[in-house]
């Protein structure tokens, strides 16, 4: 469902991703791991059209994500092409991102209606559904403020749901949280994937959590995926010295 060709991505004079090939199967869920500053929120970030790849190209279900033809020609694409392509891909940010002015209910209902103009009755019926399913059922009309970071993410998580996406991303969805605050996520995110049929990529520090839910984990490292296999291949057997000495530091 999701095609990365020969893509890089450089901020001024810092190479980030150095040339990344990439496919994503419908349903697969994967787990990017690898050092600070080694591009995996970059990566995520690209296929979520918040940054422009430097060079090469993304496709999700077959279109191209940051090119449209005119005239016959291929040229940059505009915000209606951007736009119509991420329906469908959903997002869950480190720090929540949530409408601190609106009702948690109504965090999960924006989206659906002012984007995709659906009707609000059926919109309403899935954000319930939703945010019962991530535990949260008894908190509809209650503020973002008025909720702990855990629960924070999981609204976050159910907003992402009620889109219907083809694809969740999750980066480091874990890491602003307190640490007794986490497993309650990892937990609902576990429940996403076992039961949801879209494809998932997750960044992660947790590698219990990556060995535990991804179908395949890759290591970025130095702009390029290094290593990539099932989650026993890269975490437990790898002779990879440098995935060696960076998952040295988890045990
Ligand atoms: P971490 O685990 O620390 O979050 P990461 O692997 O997710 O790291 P990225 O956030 O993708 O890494 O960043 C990769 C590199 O790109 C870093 O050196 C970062 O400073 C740089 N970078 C990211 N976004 C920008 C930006 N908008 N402008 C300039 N440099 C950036």
């Amino acid at each position: 469902i999701v095609k990365y060709r020969d893509v890089t991505k450089s901020f001024g004079d810092v190479h980030v991703l150095k040339g990344i090939n990439l496919d994503i199967h419908s349903g697969e869920k994967i787990a990017v791991i690898g050092p600070s500053g080694s591009g995996k929120t970059t990566i995520i970030r690209m296929l979520m059209t918040l940054e422009e790849p430097t060079s090469g190209d993304i496709f999700v279900a077959d279109k191209n994500l940051w090119k449209m033809e005119k005239k016959g020609e291929l040229v940059r694409a505009n915000e209606k092409h951007l736009r119509e392509v991420r329906g469908d891909i959903g997002m869950v940010f480190q720090h929540f991102n949530l409408f601190p002015h609106m009702t948690i209910l109504d965090n999960c209902m924006a989206a659906p209606i002012h984007v995709k103009n659906e009707n609000k009755e059926e919109v309403r019926e899935r954000s319930i559904q939703m945010l019962e399913r991530v535990g949260l059922g008894d908190k509809l009309n209650n503020y973002p403020s008025q909720l702990s970071g855990g629960q924070k993410q999981r609204v976050a998580m159910a907003r992402a749901l009620v889109m219907r996406p083809k694809i969740m991303l999750f980066d480091e969805v874990t890491s602003a949280l307190d640490p007794e605050l986490v497993g309650e996520v990892l937990e609902v995110i576990r429940d996403i994937a076992r039961n949801e049929d879209m494809a998932m990529v997750l960044v992660t520090h947790e590698m219990d959590f990556a060995l535990n839910v991804a179908d395949r984990v890759l290591f970025l490292d130095q702009g390029v995926i290094a290593e990539q296999g099932t989650a026993s291949e890269v975490l437990e057997h790898s002779k990879n010295e440098r995935l060696q000495s960076f998952l040295r530091r988890f045990r």
